[in-house]
């Protein structure tokens, strides 16, 4: 009978069988999951075992039959909505920390790390002097932030909106282009997914600023209380940056808060070419930016960052548990910091958010940063940001390209056209069904303007110049023929 090794003794035999089965899946050269010859199903549906197989067949089975049917988002290619691989600087460092430190709190290399990383993050996307925390995606991250938001507006009005509740019409106002996830928030913080005022943008994409003034007078009148004015900074559609100076002003002028989501494109302030357009991100009360996306992270790692982390604690603290005996007691002056028992949690992270159990994410971000440092990530960027720019310059001059938005950051949105097909949606979803399927070249769609787009979204430390002119060639040839049926059967 198998008994589980917790001492396994033979981890690293079994790493580098998985190591070995993980470098065959990143060459890309299999057959993927949903190859018709491909058998993975039936080998894995297997009934509850009552006795286990033992930890090399568990290791073998990974190998074999679960890791080639994998995604494809760690694909060069894969350019779909916003989300990549995870580098080996990342996989590495989770790997590590999943074994060493389970946890981010009680004082370890780890717990510190989590506090120096997003000191890091922050000088990098020009946040520097913000106080940060980890959360497993944007998602979460801006629900943190607009919890920040949501305490101080209420207690500037003798609420505690995290104890009593709220009981007050609220008002949050992004742009029409903002992410799903601010309504979501809302709707979770108690505020109403209705409370979220949409501001329209001009044909860029752009907040305008004109729209969020009159909308922020005309709520004023209904006597809602303000909560926060919410700038993209990369919207998840186009990559369009809002005028943060502009509605940073105008949220302080009308003694609001700021808050920018920058979950996609904070990175990009690192180009020079378009760092401009982050000006007036000093201005932000609250920012996000999701380490999985541009940075390379393992999925699961977004960090929120703010002036003064007691907020949030005033936001998101629990009632005192027993369970935590001692947690919150004064350390012993006595003892030196070496000397520190149990309950000395370290920076107590937990309290600063949703989650309490968390995997230390802190270690990630470190790791990507040390490997190759500012420089590196800048070099990221810049080379997807110029993808970008090249798919749009090739689409003006190509006679059956039309660009639908013109990329700010890694994002481009654009579509075949031909002048004697009408319904170029038709077209461009066939298209698009067809380059998806062969499984090379893998953007996602989306409308701009009411008009259906192919968007490639570069984030992918995998990803190079060779992805765009893959991509181009398969659109043309695929259009082209697509086009040619049409017309025929016409
Ligand atoms: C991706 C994204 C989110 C959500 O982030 P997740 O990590 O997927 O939860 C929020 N806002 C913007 C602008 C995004 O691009």
């Amino acid at each position: 009978m198998y008994d589980e090794q917790a001492e396994t003794g033979h981890l690293e035999e079994l790493l580098a069988m998985l190591g070995a089965g993980l470098d065959r899946y990143l060459k890309f050269e299999h057959p993927d999951a949903l190859h018709p010859g491909n058998h993975w199903r039936e080998v894995l549906e297997t009934p509850l075992p009552q006795r286990g197989v033992g930890i090399e067949q568990v290791t073998r089975d990974l190998v074999e039959t679960v890791i080639p049917n994998g995604s494809p988002v760690p694909r060069p290619g894969f350019s779909s909505f916003i989300t990549t691989g995870a580098t080996t600087a990342s996989t590495l460092a989770s790997t590590a920390a999943s074994i060493a430190s389970p946890q981010r709190y009680m004082l370890t290399a780890f717990n510190f790390l989590e506090e120096l990383s997003l000191h890091w993050l922050a000088e990098m996307c020009g946040l520097q002097g913000m106080q940060g925390v980890y959360s497993s995606g944007g998602s979460v991250a801006n629900l943190v932030a607009l919890g920040g938001a949501r305490q101080h507006a209420f207690e500037k009005i003798g609420h505690d909106p995290a104890a009593d509740g709220v009981k007050l019409q609220a008002a949050v106002y992004a742009s029409e282009e903002c992410h799903h996830t601010i309504q979501r928030s809302c709707g979770v913080l108690g505020l109403g997914r209705h409370s979220i005022n949409l501001i329209s943008c001009n044909s860029a994409g752009r907040m305008k600023p004109k729209a969020l003034e009159q909308a922020l007078v005309a709520d004023r009148a209904k006597g809602r209380v303000p909560i926060a004015v919410v700038g993209n900074a990369g919207t998840t559609n186009t990559g369009a940056i809002d005028p943060l100076q502009a509605l940073g002003e105008i949220a302080a002028e009308h003694a609001i808060w700021f808050h920018v989501d920058g979950a996609y494109g904070l990175p990009g302030i690192l180009d020079e070419q378009v760092s401009h357009l982050f000006r007036g991100l000093e201005l932000a009360d609250s920012a996000i930016v999701d380490p999985h996306k541009w940075l390379g992270a393992s999925v699961g790692v977004a960090a929120t960052f703010v002036r003064d982390r007691q907020l949030l604690y005033r936001a998101f603290t629990q009632e005192p548990a027993d369970y935590l005996e001692g947690a919150v007691e004064q350390e012993d002056p006595a003892l030196s910091s070496f000397q520190h028992s149990l309950d000395d949690f370290g920076i107590p992270y937990f309290d600063f958010g949703v989650e309490l159990s968390s995997p230390c994410r802190g270690v990630v971000v470190w790791a990507l940063i040390h490997e190759i440092g500012v420089e590196g990530m800048r070099q990221r960027v810049k080379r997807h940001n110029a993808m970008a720019r090249h798919i749009a310059a090739f689409a003006r001059r190509h006679p059956n390209l039309e660009v639908l938005a013109e990329p700010t950051l890694s994002i481009c949105c654009f579509r075949y056209v031909s002048p004697d097909i009408a319904d170029l949606d038709h077209l461009n979803k066939r298209l698009h069904r067809r380059l998806i399927r062969e499984n090379e070249y893998m953007p996602s769609t989306t409308r701009v303007q009411g008009r259906l787009a192919l968007r490639p979204c570069y984030v992918g430390a995998r990803a190079d110049q060779a992805q765009v002119d893959g991509l181009l060639e398969a659109v043309l040839r695929i259009g082209g023929k697509l086009a040619r049926g049409i017309r025929n059967e016409g």
